[in-house]
């Protein structure tokens, strides 16, 4: 009987570090300072450490994550925002939530990031067209691959735009040896439990070089407080991250690039060993990603899903309908070179088995299972 693999294995990296998880959270419970507790603004230095940052703090999620910074530079109506449409739906309704308008933007079809000519043309169209200010760029580290920050944070500065790394899948990943942050002026992360940096319930974080935008959003996160208690400087948000949680992902951040090599090596095994007629990812060059997902294309995603569920190996597939084509996002714009590679992608991307404590066994599983399949 064949035996079902895990997609993401929780459980396994749960067991692995049972003792010091379990330590972690009874010492909140013993202490008390459930809110904004010490383990919090430990968490925070040790994120900055980890991606080269002078600031950071953490808030209630991945998507406030993007909001924050949005808020803080004033974006408003009348503004445009370019984000792509082969993401999650955080990176493009934060948008639409200050009444801005995103402006959708394709994709490279080999790494799935933002298209850098595509986000020229679309920001060169906005400015003739002459009735949105163009005002930021969030760039995606999709499936936890760093996108072409040189270029598109070149393109961004040409035209004065803020450029913020979308990075909630791709927290760790580097590009010639830099995180997103040496080219962005934010990059935000978020700790829902499947990402590559997930903790036990919802959380978020952003990180920045910038000490006036950071002073800014830590007012906002906090119902835009001012310096004297019960006065405000904003209007602001209540976005916090628990204690409990900070004190998880701390236990978790302590062995998190253990964890991305190792994610590394699963991906290195794929990518030698998949023999059939699927295509497999290509991480930009000089990259190094976090493997969110490793996400395969196939002509013939239905059977090949039907295929390998028989042989006990889930999938999954990130993301089926692009936001452009669904109804709450149809009405925006998007760029002059169209959507074509974001096309093409969606009905054919799907994502195998991926995570830390994955055997060499469960790794074969896999493998047997793609390369069993004719069609
Ligand atoms: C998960 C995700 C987010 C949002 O994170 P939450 O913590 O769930 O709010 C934003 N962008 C991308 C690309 C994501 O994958």
């Amino acid at each position: 009987m064949t035996q079902q693999i895990a997609f993401i294995d929780l459980a396994a990296q749960r067991q692995r570090l049972k003792d010091r998880l379990d330590e972690a959270v009874m010492k909140v419970l013993d202490e008390g300072h459930y809110i904004n507790g010490p383990e919090v603004a430990v968490l925070e230095a040790e994120l900055i450490k980890f991606g080269h940052a002078e600031y950071g703090q953490c808030c209630a999620n991945g998507t406030d994550a993007l909001v924050l910074p949005l808020m803080a530079w004033g974006v408003r109506p009348g503004d445009a925002v370019f984000v792509p449409s082969f993401t999650f739906a955080s990176t493009a309704e934060v948008v639409p939530w200050l009444g801005a308008t995103p402006i959708f933007v394709d994709i490279d079809p080999d790494t799935y990031t933002m298209d850098a000519e595509a986000l020229s043309a679309a920001i060169e169209q906005v400015v003739q067209d002459g009735r949105l200010k163009p005002r930021a760029v969030i760039a995606v580290d999709l499936f936890g691959q760093p996108a072409d920050y040189p270029t598109l944070s070149e393109i961004s500065k040409r035209h004065g735009l803020k450029l913020i790394a979308d990075s909630a899948q791709g927290f760790g990943c580097t590009l010639s040896g830099h995180h997103p942050l040496h080219w962005a002026d934010v990059a935000t992360i978020s700790f829902y439990p499947a990402k590559p940096l997930g903790g036990y319930g919802d959380g978020g974080a952003l990180l920045t070089n910038d000490k006036a935008l950071h002073n800014v959003i830590r007012s906002l996160r906090d119902h835009g407080a001012g310096k004297v208690r019960y006065e405000y400087d904003r209007i602001g948000m209540n976005s916090r991250l628990d204690t409990l949680q900070a004190a998880i992902l701390l236990v978790k951040l302590s062995v998190f690039q253990e964890e991305i090599d190792l994610r590394n090596r699963v991906a290195d095994r794929y990518a030698a060993e998949l023999t059939s007629e699927v295509k497999t990812p290509k991480v930009i060059e000089g990259g190094i990603s976090t493997w969110a997902q490793y996400t395969i294309e196939t002509d013939q995603r239905e059977a090949l899903r039907a295929h390998l569920a028989e042989r006990g190996v889930p999938s999954a597939v990130y993301y089926p309908i692009p936001l452009h084509l669904q109804s709450p996002y149809a009405d925006f714009p998007i760029g002059p070179k169209g959507m074509a590679a974001t096309e093409a992608a969606a009905p054919k991307v799907v994502s195998l088995p991926m995570h830390p404590d994955m055997s060499q066994a469960d790794q074969t599983q896999v493998i047997k299972a793609i390369n069993s399949f004719n069609g």
